[in-house]
């Protein structure tokens, strides 16, 4: 390997798994999943430039739902699926020793925070995508900043909580964004990370076909230890971890099995679709999401899940 492992520097590296975009069909470029031989982390090989990356997130990446019935339909499912995430974010800011708004980094069209905003929380949202800035605040009174959070207007210590969902797996230097929110939150204060766990079942049942590795756009592959050495790394201490998500690990291998079903892979290849034939869809893909749950939460339950959940203090 030419590039060097980007947490320890060393370069020799095991490959792993071939592949190409399988969700979204952005590219024929083929890439390697491989394993530092030296600490063992996952990366994408070879990492495309910023330049070549920016052409793998299609335009509308970001979610906002339409207006019409199945849309509103996905909207209610989208809101059951999120109390899981509303709930943990909840307790962490319970056991904060600060008070505040919470910062969400990647709150595409913001319905979490608003979610989280009926709750009685005040929230904040950043996006790189202004598209889903302008949506945070125009559909769901969220207000959001487009840009990124090393380069926020916000003074230091304004946030009692900074949570990124599905963030530090996308990005080529994840210790500046940690540190970034390591000084964005007040002391005491809660940094809550979620990702998918390489270390899951079902990356080593289906491999390259676990959605969660999504080649190319994930250009690290955490397992939860993983996730853990870099929260020390940037100051914070990790206090809670969770397994299993609602929204993520169901949907996940209903994705992996059947990506052919999953209703924001056919919404950015344009698939031309009825809304009768669209609903008949959705509804297969529910009832595939809904076989999944048993299989999710057991390899959930023996700390095997496909996603990982962190709560993480802010050290001193
Ligand atoms: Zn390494």
């Amino acid at each position: 390997m030419d590039e060097p492992c980007p947490a320890c520097g060393h370069s020799p590296a095991l490959v792993l798994i071939e592949g190409s975009d399988r969700l979204y069909g952005t590219t024929d470029r083929v890439f390697q999943v491989v394993e530092c031989q030296a600490c063992q982390l996952l990366r994408l090989h070879p990492w495309p430039s910023p330049g070549e990356l920016r052409h793998y997130y299609p335009d509308d990446y970001w979610f906002v739902p339409e207006q019409d019935a199945v849309s509103n339909l996905e909207e209610t499912y989208r809101r059951v699926v999120l109390r899981d995430h509303v709930n943990f974010v909840r307790r962490a800011l319970d056991r904060a020793e600060a008070e505040g708004p919470v910062l969400d980094v990647g709150c595409g069209g913001g319905l979490f925070l608003k979610m989280l905003a009926e709750k009685g929380r005040s929230v904040v949202g950043l996006d790189f995508a202004l598209g889903a800035a302008g949506a945070a605040w125009n559909r769901n009174g969220v207000p959001a900043v487009c840009g990124s959070l090393t380069q926020t207007p916000f003074a230091p210590e304004s946030f009692a909580a900074v949570t990124m969902f599905h963030v530090i797996e996308h990005l080529f230097d994840p210790v500046s964004y940690l540190e970034a929110a390591h000084r964005l939150i007040k002391p005491g204060g809660r940094l809550i990370v979620q990702v998918p766990n390489a270390s899951c079942w079902q990356f080593l049942l289906l491999g390259e076909s676990w959605n969660g590795v999504d080649i190319p756009r994930h250009l690290i592959n955490y397992r939860a230890h993983d996730l853990e050495i870099l929260l020390d790394r940037c100051g914070f201490e990790a206090t809670r971890t969770k397994y299993f998500s609602l929204r993520d690990n169901p949907a996940g291998l209903a994705s992996s099995l059947a990506p052919g079903l999953d209703p924001m892979a056919r919404r950015i290849r344009a698939i031309e679709e009825p809304p009768k034939k669209r609903l008949a869809k959705d509804l297969l893909y529910l009832g595939l999401v809904m076989l999944s749950v048993p299989f999710t939460l057991l390899e959930a339950a023996c700390h095997a899940g496909s996603t990982v959940m962190m709560e993480a203090r802010k050290k001193a």
